[in-house]
């Protein structure tokens, strides 16, 4: 299945819809979920048309895999996890419950995460 332009995250990378912006580089957008699971709950996205994380790690650039990992632990430093730490995870698929097709890092922190899976 090909990228879908029309995904959410596609149109807030577009400007097209709002987001609460974190940090932005060339390589990067990172953003508030908008529906919170935990105190604090933002999402690290590329800027590329990458649908999930199988995607990226077999058509991504180093250069763009190298600046998507380090943009997940300088967020995480951004909203104040550095000491408490954090989760950072992604889902991919049908199993894994992915709901928007273009890859994304969830951070929750703030607070204990919990359960690994429910
Ligand atoms: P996933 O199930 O891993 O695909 O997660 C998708 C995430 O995107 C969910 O946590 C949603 O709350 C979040 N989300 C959906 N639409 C938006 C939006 N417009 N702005 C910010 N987060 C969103």
């Amino acid at each position: 299945m090909s990228y879908d332009k029309n995904n959410i995250f596609a149109k807030i990378l577009r400007g097209e819809i709002p987001c609460k912006k974190v940090y932005e580089n060339d390589y990067v957008l990172s953003f508030h979920d908008i529906n919170p699971q935990k105190k604090i709950h933002v999402l690290v996205i590329p800027k590329g048309e990458y649908k999930n994380l199988d995607d990226f790690t077999a058509n991504a650039s180093d250069k763009e895999i190298v600046e998507f990992n380090k943009a997940i632990t300088h967020v995480s430093n951004l909203v104040g996890a550095k000491e408490s730490g954090y989760r950072a995870l992604t889902n991919l698929g049908i199993d894994g419950g992915q709901e928007v097709p273009h890859l994304h890092f969830h951070i929750f922190a703030g607070e204990k995460i919990g359960k690994m899976v429910n």
